[in-house]
Protein backbone atom coordinates (compact mmCIF):
# COMPACT_ATOMS: atom_id res chain seq x y z
CA UNK A 1 0.00 0.00 0.00
CA UNK A 2 1.56 3.80 -0.84
CA UNK A 3 2.90 5.39 2.47
CA UNK A 4 0.85 8.42 3.18
CA UNK A 5 2.61 11.82 2.71
CA UNK A 6 3.45 13.86 5.66
CA UNK A 7 1.20 16.39 5.37
CA UNK A 8 1.40 18.36 9.22
CA UNK A 9 3.12 21.55 7.71
CA UNK A 10 3.07 21.25 3.91
CA UNK A 11 0.46 24.63 4.64
CA UNK A 12 3.89 26.65 5.60
CA UNK A 13 6.19 26.39 2.62
CA UNK A 14 2.97 25.73 0.27
CA UNK A 15 0.67 29.08 -0.10
CA UNK A 16 -2.92 28.79 -0.91
CA UNK A 17 -2.95 29.09 -4.77
CA UNK A 18 -6.34 29.34 -6.33
CA UNK A 19 -6.77 28.47 -9.85
CA UNK A 20 -5.14 30.70 -12.69
CA UNK A 21 -8.11 32.83 -14.68
CA UNK A 22 -7.69 33.50 -18.05
CA UNK A 23 -7.10 37.49 -18.41
CA UNK A 24 -10.11 39.84 -18.85
CA UNK A 25 -9.53 40.66 -22.21
CA UNK A 26 -10.00 37.21 -22.96
CA UNK A 27 -12.77 36.58 -20.29
CA UNK A 28 -15.57 39.19 -22.02
CA UNK A 29 -14.60 38.40 -25.46
CA UNK A 30 -15.16 34.55 -25.24
CA UNK A 31 -17.77 34.30 -21.98
CA UNK A 32 -16.66 30.97 -20.79
CA UNK A 33 -15.83 29.87 -17.26
CA UNK A 34 -13.18 32.52 -15.70
CA UNK A 35 -10.92 29.78 -13.79
CA UNK A 36 -9.02 27.41 -15.33
CA UNK A 37 -8.54 24.04 -13.42
CA UNK A 38 -5.69 22.64 -11.13
CA UNK A 39 -3.65 20.76 -12.78
CA UNK A 40 -3.29 17.27 -11.21
CA UNK A 41 0.21 18.85 -9.27
CA UNK A 42 -1.22 21.59 -7.77
CA UNK A 43 -4.40 19.89 -6.63
CA UNK A 44 -2.69 17.79 -4.47
CA UNK A 45 -0.32 20.14 -3.50
CA UNK A 46 -3.36 22.48 -2.47
CA UNK A 47 -4.68 19.51 -0.89
CA UNK A 48 -1.44 18.64 1.33
CA UNK A 49 -2.46 21.50 2.95
CA UNK A 50 -4.71 20.55 5.17
CA UNK A 51 -3.36 20.13 8.70
CA UNK A 52 -5.88 17.40 9.81
CA UNK A 53 -6.75 19.81 12.38
CA UNK A 54 -9.00 17.34 14.44
CA UNK A 55 -11.76 20.11 14.67
CA UNK A 56 -12.91 20.23 11.07
CA UNK A 57 -15.21 23.45 11.55
CA UNK A 58 -15.07 23.45 7.73
CA UNK A 59 -17.28 20.37 7.20
CA UNK A 60 -19.66 21.71 10.08
CA UNK A 61 -19.64 24.67 7.77
CA UNK A 62 -20.73 23.16 4.65
CA UNK A 63 -24.38 23.00 4.45
CA UNK A 64 -24.04 19.27 3.15
CA UNK A 65 -21.26 18.30 5.79
CA UNK A 66 -19.10 17.04 3.36
CA UNK A 67 -15.86 14.53 4.16
CA UNK A 68 -13.51 17.59 3.43
CA UNK A 69 -10.19 16.56 5.41
CA UNK A 70 -10.73 12.73 4.20
CA UNK A 71 -11.05 13.63 0.87
CA UNK A 72 -8.15 16.24 0.81
CA UNK A 73 -6.25 13.20 1.82
CA UNK A 74 -6.95 11.30 -1.08
CA UNK A 75 -6.40 13.59 -3.30
CA UNK A 76 -3.05 14.57 -1.45
CA UNK A 77 -2.16 11.03 -2.02
CA UNK A 78 -3.29 11.09 -5.48
CA UNK A 79 -6.34 7.99 -4.92
CA UNK A 80 -8.81 10.65 -7.15
CA UNK A 81 -11.56 7.57 -7.72
CA UNK A 82 -11.71 7.33 -3.95
CA UNK A 83 -11.90 11.16 -3.38
CA UNK A 84 -14.65 10.94 -6.30
CA UNK A 85 -16.65 8.16 -4.61
CA UNK A 86 -16.39 9.84 -0.91
CA UNK A 87 -17.04 13.44 -2.63
CA UNK A 88 -20.38 11.83 -4.29
CA UNK A 89 -21.75 10.19 -0.64
CA UNK A 90 -22.36 13.58 0.28
CA UNK A 91 -22.70 15.69 -2.36
CA UNK A 92 -24.78 14.64 -5.67
CA UNK A 93 -23.21 18.02 -7.51
CA UNK A 94 -19.58 18.31 -6.38
CA UNK A 95 -18.44 19.87 -9.82
CA UNK A 96 -21.06 23.00 -8.85
CA UNK A 97 -20.88 23.46 -5.49
CA UNK A 98 -17.54 23.71 -6.13
CA UNK A 99 -17.24 26.47 -8.70
CA UNK A 100 -20.00 28.54 -7.55
CA UNK A 101 -20.58 28.10 -2.98
CA UNK A 102 -19.33 31.25 -1.29
CA UNK A 103 -16.71 29.11 -0.09
CA UNK A 104 -15.42 31.91 2.11
CA UNK A 105 -19.03 32.53 4.09
CA UNK A 106 -18.97 28.27 4.29
CA UNK A 107 -16.47 25.98 4.36
CA UNK A 108 -13.10 27.68 3.52
CA UNK A 109 -14.22 30.65 6.15
CA UNK A 110 -14.08 28.04 8.79
CA UNK A 111 -11.03 26.15 7.89
CA UNK A 112 -8.08 26.64 10.40
CA UNK A 113 -5.51 28.06 8.22
CA UNK A 114 -7.84 30.66 7.52
CA UNK A 115 -6.11 33.18 10.09
CA UNK A 116 -2.92 34.37 8.46
CA UNK A 117 -2.18 31.77 6.34
CA UNK A 118 -4.59 31.43 3.48
CA UNK A 119 -7.77 28.42 4.24
CA UNK A 120 -7.33 25.49 2.25
CA UNK A 121 -8.65 26.10 -1.53
CA UNK A 122 -11.51 23.74 -0.83
CA UNK A 123 -14.17 24.23 -3.37
CA UNK A 124 -11.61 24.53 -6.41
CA UNK A 125 -9.86 21.10 -5.16
CA UNK A 126 -13.77 19.81 -5.29
CA UNK A 127 -14.49 20.90 -8.40
CA UNK A 128 -10.94 18.93 -9.49
CA UNK A 129 -12.18 16.04 -7.83
CA UNK A 130 -15.47 15.87 -9.66
CA UNK A 131 -14.49 17.44 -12.90
CA UNK A 132 -11.53 14.82 -13.12
CA UNK A 133 -13.99 11.65 -12.18
CA UNK A 134 -16.81 12.94 -14.67
CA UNK A 135 -13.69 13.34 -17.88
CA UNK A 136 -12.53 10.06 -17.06
CA UNK A 137 -16.30 8.13 -17.34
CA UNK A 138 -16.52 8.13 -13.36
CA UNK A 139 -20.47 6.57 -12.26
CA UNK A 140 -22.08 5.71 -9.07
CA UNK A 141 -21.38 1.82 -7.55
CA UNK A 142 -25.48 0.92 -7.74
CA UNK A 143 -25.03 -2.54 -8.24
CA UNK A 144 -26.21 -3.23 -5.04
CA UNK A 145 -29.57 -1.11 -5.73
CA UNK A 146 -32.81 -3.04 -5.23
CA UNK A 147 -35.96 -2.03 -6.32
CA UNK A 148 -38.51 -0.96 -3.39
CA UNK A 149 -41.15 -0.80 -5.49
CA UNK A 150 -42.17 2.55 -4.70
CA UNK A 151 -42.45 6.10 -7.22
CA UNK A 152 -42.00 9.53 -6.32
CA UNK A 153 -42.26 11.86 -9.13
CA UNK A 154 -40.17 15.66 -8.64
CA UNK A 155 -41.67 18.99 -9.61
CA UNK A 156 -38.38 21.02 -10.20
CA UNK A 157 -35.34 19.72 -12.10
CA UNK A 158 -33.26 22.60 -10.26
CA UNK A 159 -30.38 21.33 -7.32
CA UNK A 160 -32.98 20.89 -4.34
CA UNK A 161 -34.79 18.52 -7.30
CA UNK A 162 -31.90 16.76 -8.75
CA UNK A 163 -30.30 15.89 -4.96
CA UNK A 164 -33.60 14.26 -4.18
CA UNK A 165 -33.64 12.38 -7.18
CA UNK A 166 -30.02 11.33 -6.72
CA UNK A 167 -31.00 9.99 -3.17
CA UNK A 168 -33.66 8.15 -4.05
CA UNK A 169 -32.87 6.36 -6.86
CA UNK A 170 -29.54 5.48 -4.82
CA UNK A 171 -32.00 3.77 -2.33
CA UNK A 172 -34.26 1.94 -5.15
CA UNK A 173 -37.06 4.19 -5.42
CA UNK A 174 -38.15 5.31 -9.50
CA UNK A 175 -37.96 8.50 -9.90
CA UNK A 176 -39.38 10.87 -12.38
CA UNK A 177 -38.18 14.29 -12.43
CA UNK A 178 -40.66 17.02 -14.07
CA UNK A 179 -39.65 20.74 -15.19
CA UNK A 180 -40.87 23.53 -17.36
CA UNK A 181 -37.31 24.38 -19.21
CA UNK A 182 -35.96 21.95 -21.61
CA UNK A 183 -32.70 21.36 -20.02
CA UNK A 184 -32.16 20.32 -16.16
CA UNK A 185 -30.63 22.40 -13.90
CA UNK A 186 -33.61 25.29 -12.79
CA UNK A 187 -31.31 28.60 -12.03
CA UNK A 188 -28.04 26.46 -12.54
CA UNK A 189 -28.63 26.57 -16.58
CA UNK A 190 -31.05 29.25 -16.78
CA UNK A 191 -29.69 31.85 -14.55
CA UNK A 192 -26.32 31.33 -13.38
CA UNK A 193 -23.97 32.57 -16.82
CA UNK A 194 -21.92 30.46 -18.45
CA UNK A 195 -18.93 32.38 -16.99
CA UNK A 196 -19.16 31.16 -13.71
CA UNK A 197 -20.79 27.52 -14.68
CA UNK A 198 -20.72 26.01 -17.93
CA UNK A 199 -23.69 24.93 -19.10
CA UNK A 200 -22.07 21.43 -20.93
CA UNK A 201 -21.19 20.75 -16.92
CA UNK A 202 -24.78 20.70 -16.10
CA UNK A 203 -25.72 18.26 -19.15
CA UNK A 204 -22.76 16.05 -17.74
CA UNK A 205 -24.33 15.54 -14.67
CA UNK A 206 -27.66 14.90 -16.61
CA UNK A 207 -26.40 11.89 -18.15
CA UNK A 208 -25.32 10.57 -14.98
CA UNK A 209 -27.91 10.73 -13.26
CA UNK A 210 -30.15 9.46 -16.43
CA UNK A 211 -27.63 6.09 -16.17
CA UNK A 212 -28.75 5.94 -12.34
CA UNK A 213 -32.63 6.02 -13.38
CA UNK A 214 -33.44 9.35 -13.00
CA UNK A 215 -36.18 10.16 -15.60
CA UNK A 216 -36.58 13.36 -16.38
CA UNK A 217 -39.59 15.01 -18.20
CA UNK A 218 -38.80 18.58 -19.65
CA UNK A 219 -40.90 21.25 -21.37
CA UNK A 220 -43.26 20.02 -18.60
CA UNK A 221 -45.11 23.11 -16.88
CA UNK A 222 -47.14 21.25 -13.97
CA UNK A 223 -50.58 23.17 -14.07
CA UNK A 224 -50.34 23.70 -17.09
CA UNK A 225 -49.10 20.24 -20.14
CA UNK A 226 -49.76 18.05 -17.52
CA UNK A 227 -52.44 18.47 -14.35
CA UNK A 228 -51.15 18.19 -10.56
CA UNK A 229 -54.11 15.13 -10.12
CA UNK A 230 -51.59 13.18 -12.83
CA UNK A 231 -48.75 14.54 -10.68
CA UNK A 232 -50.08 12.70 -7.52
CA UNK A 233 -52.01 9.63 -9.04
CA UNK A 234 -49.22 8.37 -10.63
CA UNK A 235 -46.66 8.22 -7.24
CA UNK A 236 -46.23 7.53 -3.70
CA UNK A 237 -45.08 10.84 -2.66
CA UNK A 238 -44.38 14.16 -4.13
CA UNK A 239 -41.23 16.28 -4.02
CA UNK A 240 -41.47 20.61 -5.20
CA UNK A 241 -38.59 22.20 -5.53
CA UNK A 242 -40.30 24.66 -7.50
CA UNK A 243 -38.12 27.35 -6.60
CA UNK A 244 -38.55 31.44 -6.60
CA UNK A 245 -38.14 33.32 -9.41
CA UNK A 246 -41.05 36.56 -9.37
CA UNK A 247 -38.29 39.18 -9.94
CA UNK A 248 -38.92 42.23 -6.66
CA UNK A 249 -40.28 45.00 -8.96
CA UNK A 250 -38.12 48.77 -7.70
CA UNK A 251 -41.50 49.97 -7.46
CA UNK A 252 -40.65 53.56 -9.12
CA UNK A 253 -41.94 55.21 -11.99
CA UNK A 254 -40.51 53.99 -15.56
CA UNK A 255 -40.25 50.30 -14.77
CA UNK A 256 -42.33 49.68 -17.82
CA UNK A 257 -40.03 51.99 -20.21
CA UNK A 258 -37.85 50.48 -23.12
CA UNK A 259 -34.91 49.09 -22.60
CA UNK A 260 -35.88 48.13 -18.80
CA UNK A 261 -35.55 44.69 -18.02
CA UNK A 262 -35.85 42.63 -14.77
CA UNK A 263 -32.60 40.57 -13.79
CA UNK A 264 -34.09 37.21 -14.73
CA UNK A 265 -35.88 37.55 -17.78
CA UNK A 266 -32.54 39.37 -18.89
CA UNK A 267 -30.15 36.40 -17.93
CA UNK A 268 -32.45 33.60 -19.31
CA UNK A 269 -33.04 35.20 -22.40
CA UNK A 270 -29.27 35.73 -22.92
CA UNK A 271 -28.56 31.99 -22.10
CA UNK A 272 -31.63 31.25 -24.42
CA UNK A 273 -29.67 33.01 -27.11
CA UNK A 274 -26.22 31.02 -25.79
CA UNK A 275 -27.61 27.22 -26.15
CA UNK A 276 -29.20 28.14 -29.31
CA UNK A 277 -32.68 27.63 -27.90
CA UNK A 278 -33.63 31.79 -28.78
CA UNK A 279 -32.91 33.58 -31.09
CA UNK A 280 -32.93 37.08 -29.79
CA UNK A 281 -29.52 38.26 -29.32
CA UNK A 282 -29.31 42.05 -27.23
CA UNK A 283 -26.67 43.87 -28.88
CA UNK A 284 -25.61 46.72 -25.60
CA UNK A 285 -22.58 47.92 -27.72
CA UNK A 286 -21.64 51.83 -26.55
CA UNK A 287 -24.82 51.33 -24.34
CA UNK A 288 -24.85 52.57 -20.78
CA UNK A 289 -26.12 50.13 -18.90
CA UNK A 290 -26.96 50.95 -15.36
CA UNK A 291 -27.90 47.68 -12.79
CA UNK A 292 -29.44 48.08 -9.83
CA UNK A 293 -29.24 45.79 -6.67
CA UNK A 294 -25.81 43.97 -5.65
CA UNK A 295 -26.35 40.93 -4.65
CA UNK A 296 -24.84 37.50 -6.57
CA UNK A 297 -27.69 38.57 -9.32
CA UNK A 298 -27.08 41.41 -9.59
CA UNK A 299 -23.31 40.57 -10.30
CA UNK A 300 -24.65 38.19 -13.24
CA UNK A 301 -26.14 40.93 -14.55
CA UNK A 302 -23.51 43.11 -14.47
CA UNK A 303 -20.84 40.91 -15.85
CA UNK A 304 -23.15 39.34 -18.23
CA UNK A 305 -23.99 43.00 -19.98
CA UNK A 306 -20.37 43.73 -20.03
CA UNK A 307 -19.80 40.81 -22.57
CA UNK A 308 -22.80 41.92 -24.15
CA UNK A 309 -20.96 44.59 -25.46
CA UNK A 310 -21.82 47.64 -22.92
CA UNK A 311 -19.24 50.61 -23.38
CA UNK A 312 -19.86 51.00 -19.19
CA UNK A 313 -21.63 49.16 -16.88
CA UNK A 314 -22.45 50.95 -13.02
CA UNK A 315 -23.66 48.82 -10.39
CA UNK A 316 -26.04 51.15 -8.29
CA UNK A 317 -25.94 50.24 -4.44
CA UNK A 318 -27.65 51.69 -1.49
CA UNK A 319 -24.68 50.69 0.65
CA UNK A 320 -21.12 50.58 0.71
CA UNK A 321 -18.67 48.22 -0.40
CA UNK A 322 -18.56 46.26 3.02
CA UNK A 323 -21.93 45.74 3.44
CA UNK A 324 -22.71 43.76 -0.13
CA UNK A 325 -24.19 40.70 0.30
CA UNK A 326 -22.76 38.63 -2.75
CA UNK A 327 -20.03 36.20 -3.49
CA UNK A 328 -16.18 37.98 -2.47
CA UNK A 329 -14.64 35.76 -5.17
CA UNK A 330 -17.34 37.05 -7.92
CA UNK A 331 -17.18 40.69 -6.09
CA UNK A 332 -13.83 40.70 -7.20
CA UNK A 333 -14.03 39.30 -10.49
CA UNK A 334 -16.96 41.71 -11.48
CA UNK A 335 -14.38 44.50 -10.47
CA UNK A 336 -11.42 43.11 -12.35
CA UNK A 337 -13.83 43.09 -15.36
CA UNK A 338 -14.25 47.09 -14.75
CA UNK A 339 -17.85 47.40 -13.13
CA UNK A 340 -17.93 50.38 -11.86
CA UNK A 341 -19.86 50.57 -8.43
CA UNK A 342 -21.87 53.93 -7.58
CA UNK A 343 -22.22 53.74 -3.42
CA UNK A 344 -24.89 54.94 -1.42
CA UNK A 345 -27.33 56.01 -3.72
CA UNK A 346 -31.17 54.43 -4.49
CA UNK A 347 -32.95 55.09 -7.71
CA UNK A 348 -36.33 56.59 -7.12
CA UNK A 349 -37.34 57.28 -10.70
CA UNK A 350 -36.50 55.57 -14.10
CA UNK A 351 -36.91 58.83 -16.26
CA UNK A 352 -37.57 58.42 -20.31
CA UNK A 353 -39.48 59.13 -23.16
CA UNK A 354 -40.63 55.72 -24.41
CA UNK A 355 -36.95 54.46 -24.13
CA UNK A 356 -34.86 54.73 -20.38
CA UNK A 357 -32.38 58.15 -21.23
CA UNK A 358 -31.67 58.11 -17.26
CA UNK A 359 -32.10 57.21 -13.63
CA UNK A 360 -33.40 59.56 -10.87
CA UNK A 361 -30.65 58.93 -7.91
CA UNK A 362 -30.94 60.22 -4.00
CA UNK A 363 -27.84 59.76 -1.93
CA UNK A 364 -28.11 57.51 1.31
CA UNK A 365 -26.60 57.36 4.78
CA UNK A 366 -27.00 55.15 7.70
CA UNK A 367 -28.72 56.30 10.89
CA UNK A 368 -27.21 55.07 14.28
CA UNK A 369 -29.29 51.76 14.10
CA UNK A 370 -27.69 50.96 11.09
CA UNK A 371 -30.78 51.84 8.96
CA UNK A 372 -30.42 52.93 5.75
CA UNK A 373 -32.41 56.47 5.21
CA UNK A 374 -32.74 58.92 1.65
CA UNK A 375 -30.77 62.11 2.57
CA UNK A 376 -33.06 64.76 1.37
CA UNK A 377 -32.56 67.23 -1.29
CA UNK A 378 -29.78 65.21 -2.66
CA UNK A 379 -31.78 64.00 -6.10
CA UNK A 380 -29.94 63.91 -8.99
CA UNK A 381 -29.86 62.16 -12.63
CA UNK A 382 -27.17 59.70 -13.72
CA UNK A 383 -27.60 58.46 -17.71
CA UNK A 384 -28.31 54.86 -18.58
CA UNK A 385 -29.94 53.22 -21.90
CA UNK A 386 -30.07 50.40 -20.15
CA UNK A 387 -31.58 49.08 -16.67
CA UNK A 388 -31.65 46.38 -15.63
CA UNK A 389 -33.28 45.74 -11.92
CA UNK A 390 -31.90 42.45 -9.47
CA UNK A 391 -33.37 43.14 -6.20
CA UNK A 392 -34.13 39.81 -5.46
CA UNK A 393 -36.91 37.42 -5.95
CA UNK A 394 -40.42 36.61 -4.06
CA UNK A 395 -42.24 33.54 -3.83
CA UNK A 396 -44.64 32.47 -6.71
CA UNK A 397 -46.40 29.33 -5.70
CA UNK A 398 -48.93 28.14 -8.51
CA UNK A 399 -52.75 27.81 -7.76
CA UNK A 400 -52.64 23.99 -7.66
CA UNK A 401 -50.94 24.43 -4.16
CA UNK A 402 -54.05 25.57 -2.24
CA UNK A 403 -55.82 22.09 -3.95
CA UNK A 404 -53.05 20.21 -2.99
CA UNK A 405 -53.60 21.83 0.80
CA UNK A 406 -50.15 22.67 1.09
CA UNK A 407 -49.40 25.29 3.82
CA UNK A 408 -47.92 28.48 2.99
CA UNK A 409 -46.17 31.24 5.22
CA UNK A 410 -46.98 34.82 4.94
CA UNK A 411 -44.65 35.23 2.39
CA UNK A 412 -45.85 32.37 0.08
CA UNK A 413 -43.01 30.35 1.34
CA UNK A 414 -43.94 26.48 1.82
CA UNK A 415 -44.63 25.72 5.54
CA UNK A 416 -42.60 22.85 6.37
CA UNK A 417 -41.67 23.93 9.81
CA UNK A 418 -44.73 22.72 12.01
CA UNK A 419 -43.92 19.47 10.24
CA UNK A 420 -42.92 16.64 13.33
CA UNK A 421 -42.98 13.10 11.67
CA UNK A 422 -40.44 13.77 8.30
CA UNK A 423 -38.01 16.22 7.57
CA UNK A 424 -39.29 18.89 4.42
CA UNK A 425 -42.79 16.88 4.99
CA UNK A 426 -45.96 19.95 3.96
CA UNK A 427 -49.25 19.80 5.29
CA UNK A 428 -50.32 17.61 3.12
CA UNK A 429 -48.47 14.29 4.36
CA UNK A 430 -47.88 13.00 1.00
CA UNK A 431 -46.13 16.17 0.07
CA UNK A 432 -42.48 17.11 0.64
CA UNK A 433 -40.83 20.33 -0.78
CA UNK A 434 -37.57 22.27 -0.38
CA UNK A 435 -34.76 24.51 -1.79
CA UNK A 436 -35.73 28.25 -2.52
CA UNK A 437 -39.30 27.69 -2.28
CA UNK A 438 -38.74 26.74 1.52
CA UNK A 439 -35.93 28.94 2.88
CA UNK A 440 -36.75 32.20 -0.05
CA UNK A 441 -33.72 32.84 -2.57
CA UNK A 442 -30.98 31.26 -1.43
CA UNK A 443 -27.68 29.28 -1.91
CA UNK A 444 -27.37 26.34 -4.47
CA UNK A 445 -25.98 23.96 -1.63
CA UNK A 446 -28.00 24.73 0.96
CA UNK A 447 -31.15 23.69 -1.62
CA UNK A 448 -28.94 20.39 -2.40
CA UNK A 449 -29.25 19.92 1.63
CA UNK A 450 -32.48 20.13 1.58
CA UNK A 451 -32.97 17.85 -1.08
CA UNK A 452 -30.95 14.88 0.09
CA UNK A 453 -32.80 15.57 3.84
CA UNK A 454 -36.22 15.25 2.26
CA UNK A 455 -35.46 12.57 0.44
CA UNK A 456 -34.72 10.42 3.79
CA UNK A 457 -37.80 11.92 5.09
CA UNK A 458 -39.25 10.81 2.10
CA UNK A 459 -37.45 7.16 1.93
CA UNK A 460 -38.41 7.21 6.02
CA UNK A 461 -42.43 7.53 4.77
CA UNK A 462 -42.47 5.06 2.12
CA UNK A 463 -41.09 2.33 4.87
CA UNK A 464 -43.68 2.75 7.46
CA UNK A 465 -46.41 3.45 4.86
CA UNK A 466 -45.48 -0.09 2.76
P1 LIG B 1 -34.43 26.43 -8.85
O1 LIG B 1 -32.99 26.33 -9.18
O2 LIG B 1 -35.09 27.74 -9.04
O3 LIG B 1 -35.20 25.31 -9.68
C1 LIG B 1 -36.60 25.25 -9.69
C2 LIG B 1 -37.06 24.51 -10.93
O4 LIG B 1 -38.46 24.26 -10.82
C3 LIG B 1 -36.87 25.30 -12.21
O5 LIG B 1 -36.13 24.53 -13.15
C4 LIG B 1 -38.28 25.56 -12.72
O6 LIG B 1 -38.38 25.54 -14.13
C5 LIG B 1 -39.04 24.39 -12.11
N1 LIG B 1 -40.47 24.65 -11.99
C6 LIG B 1 -41.08 25.63 -11.28
N2 LIG B 1 -42.42 25.53 -11.40
C7 LIG B 1 -42.66 24.45 -12.19
C8 LIG B 1 -43.85 23.83 -12.68
N3 LIG B 1 -45.07 24.27 -12.37
N4 LIG B 1 -43.73 22.75 -13.49
C9 LIG B 1 -42.50 22.27 -13.83
N5 LIG B 1 -41.35 22.84 -13.39
C10 LIG B 1 -41.42 23.90 -12.58
N6 LIG B 1 -26.35 30.29 -5.48
C11 LIG B 1 -25.07 29.97 -5.14
O7 LIG B 1 -24.87 29.13 -4.25
N7 LIG B 1 -24.01 30.53 -5.78
C12 LIG B 1 -24.18 31.42 -6.81
O8 LIG B 1 -23.21 31.90 -7.36
C13 LIG B 1 -25.49 31.76 -7.19
N8 LIG B 1 -25.72 32.61 -8.22
C14 LIG B 1 -26.99 32.88 -8.58
C15 LIG B 1 -27.19 33.70 -9.69
C16 LIG B 1 -28.48 33.98 -10.12
C17 LIG B 1 -28.68 34.85 -11.32
C18 LIG B 1 -29.59 33.46 -9.41
C19 LIG B 1 -30.98 33.81 -9.85
C20 LIG B 1 -29.40 32.65 -8.31
C21 LIG B 1 -28.10 32.35 -7.91
N9 LIG B 1 -27.86 31.49 -6.83
C22 LIG B 1 -26.57 31.17 -6.48
C23 LIG B 1 -28.98 30.90 -6.08
C24 LIG B 1 -29.27 29.46 -6.54
O9 LIG B 1 -29.28 29.39 -7.94
C25 LIG B 1 -30.59 28.99 -5.97
O10 LIG B 1 -30.55 29.12 -4.56
C26 LIG B 1 -30.87 27.51 -6.32
O11 LIG B 1 -30.84 27.30 -7.71
C27 LIG B 1 -32.24 27.07 -5.76
O12 LIG B 1 -32.48 25.77 -6.15
P2 LIG B 1 -33.98 25.16 -6.24
O13 LIG B 1 -33.80 23.78 -6.72
O14 LIG B 1 -34.67 25.42 -4.97
O15 LIG B 1 -34.73 26.05 -7.33
FE1 LIG C 1 -17.47 24.11 0.55
FE2 LIG C 1 -19.76 24.23 -0.84
FE3 LIG C 1 -18.08 22.20 -1.21
FE4 LIG C 1 -19.45 22.38 1.09
S1 LIG C 1 -20.32 22.05 -0.94
S2 LIG C 1 -17.24 21.88 0.83
S3 LIG C 1 -19.54 24.61 1.36
S4 LIG C 1 -17.66 24.34 -1.69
Amino acid sequence: MKESKPIEFNFLKDKRQEPDKFSVGERIRNSAEVYLSYSQKQAEKQAGRCLDCGNPYCEWQCPVHNYIPQWLRLVADGKMAAAADLAHLTNPLPEVCGRICPQEKLCEGACTLNDGLGAVTIGAIEQYIADTALANGWQPDMSQVKSIGRKVNIIGAGPAGLACAHTLVRHGVDVVVYDKYPEIGGLLTFGIPEFKLEKSIIKKRRQILETMGVKFCLNTEVGVDISIDEICNTADCLFLGLGVDKGKLANINGESLQNVFQALPFLVRNIYNGMGLANQPFDFTGKRVVILGAGDTAMDCNRSALRLGAAEVNCIYRQQVHDLPGSKKEIKNAIEEGIHFVWQKQAIELIGDGHITAVKLQNTAKNEQGKVYLKEGSEHSFSADVVIIAYGFDANPPDWMSHLDIALTSTGLVDTSEQKKYPFQTTNPQVFAGGDMVLGADLVVRAVAHGIAAAKGMLQYLLEKA
